[in-house]
């Protein structure tokens, strides 16, 4: 018996651009030692106090089904914090709690676009957003934004991919690329979406990871609150990607859809979670910015590093926990430089074909990895970039 198009179609067919990453992997299998530059994840574990409560809410019973929308505590929190955040009155009506982020971008694509609909995304992407576009039976559109322009996209270039599009997803600070989106890039956008009637799909997962400039949530932007629905997530900002908690803010007929849909797909997320993601919550801004401050160290010891040399370019890296590297001059493809340095060096990057055709010639570093090891990476990067260029 045939399975579905949709389900079988998924990832597009093509390569998931994970291949260097899995090379690594089975190099470490077989006994070598590789240093992994590759994956978005923290290289501190959820803090033991986050565990403790997580530990005390499940032991106080919260262990059977929560409410469907999300506990009406952590509903509450994160509608606070947004309007903080934004200036616009948010209440737990405009939030729905999801397992993730990820589970957060389905239900808003499901809300958006019907089947068949044109979903538009900007490229360099995060891997998982085509392969969610078709998970609701929608078409990815991808839209190129350029190196030239540190990976800012343009509304020219998006109106000019817009005709019959009924979304738009943008994430800003951005993965793979660090770019934070400017005030007038999002102004741009806006305006787009308010002429165009599309709705804005805002993955906002990296807001507390943001080194350069300031993080600006389009829902903050006049009129965008009703046609803007903003993904955020516990796992980046709190180090609880395990934990799977995650959350949409829309207005509230959309909010009251999608918690049907959740009641459909999810079932809500387990009680002892959401209480834990209160506790850290309530942790404060500074709690935030200890989770972030390895990464902005490691930014700042990286642009000492590639400040010392002309081969690797650096894209300015403004936020989130990634640098975005032009390997250009070595006239190597994003996809050789990785298998190269994974090959004589042991050191494994993503390759930037893996996130889209606007990112070729570049390759990704994940900030995950110790300050000393990490700068020493670099270093050799760099200086196998180096080798390379003089040997063209
Ligand atoms: N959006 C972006 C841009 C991401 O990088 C990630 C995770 N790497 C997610 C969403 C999903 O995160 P989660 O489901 O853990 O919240």
């Amino acid at each position: 018996m045939g399975l579905s198009q949709r389900i079988t179609t998924l990832t597009g067919g093509g390569s998931d651009g994970w291949g260097v990453f899995l090379k690594a992997r089975r190099m470490i299998a077989d006994g070598t030692q590789v240093t992994e530059l590759t994956i978005g994840e923290h290289d501190i574990r959820t803090a033991a106090p986050i565990l403790q409560d997580m530990h005390r809410s499940a032991l106080n019973g919260h262990t059977g089904y929560a409410m469907v929308p999300g506990t009406d505590a952590l509903r509450d929190l994160v509608a606070q914090r947004t309007t903080d955040r934004t200036g616009v009155p948010t209440t737990r009506h405009n939030v729905l709690i999801t397992p993730g982020g990820q589970s957060a971008l389905f239900a808003a694509h499901a809300a958006a676009c019907d089947p068949g609909d044109v979903a538009l995304y900007l490229d360099p992407y995060y891997a998982t957003y085509p392969g969610t576009i078709r998970g609701v039976s929608a078409i990815p559109r991808a839209i190129q934004t350029r190196a030239e322009d540190a990976f800012q996209p343009r509304a020219t270039d998006i109106e000019a991919a817009a005709d019959g599009a009924r979304s738009l997803l943008i994430n800003s600070p951005n993965n793979p690329t660090g770019t934070v989106y400017s005030r007038a890039t999002l102004e741009g956008i806006a305006d787009l979406c308010t002429t165009r009637d599309m709705w804005l799909i805002s993955d906002e997962v990296y807001d507390t990871q943001v080194w350069d400039g300031v993080h600006l949530s389009p829902r903050a932007l006049p009129f965008m609150a009703a046609r803007t629905l903003v993904i955020g997530s516990m796992s980046k900002s709190h180090a609880m990607t395990g934990s799977r908690c995650g959350w949409v803010i829309g207005p509230e007929e959309v909010i009251a859809h999608l918690i049907t849909f959740a009641t459909h797909t999810t079932y809500g997320v387990p009680g002892f979670i959401q209480d834990a993601s209160v506790f850290a919550l309530g942790q404060g801004a500074a709690f935030e910015d200890e989770i972030a401050a390895p990464f902005r160290r490691r930014r700042a010891l990286a642009q000492q590093v590639l400040a010392g040399q002309n081969t690797v370019g650096l894209i300015p890296a403004q936020g989130a926990m990634y640098l975005m590297l032009d390997v250009r001059a070595t006239g190597l493809s994003g996809e050789d430089f990785a298998n190269a340095l994974l090959d004589q060096h042991h050191i494994a990057v993503m390759p930037g074909e893996s996130f889209g055709a606007a990112a070729a010639g570049h390759v990704r570093v994940a900030m995950t990895i110790e300050d000393t090891a990490f700068e020493a990476a670099l270093r050799t990067l760099c200086s196998f970039a180096e080798q390379r260029a003089n040997a063209t």
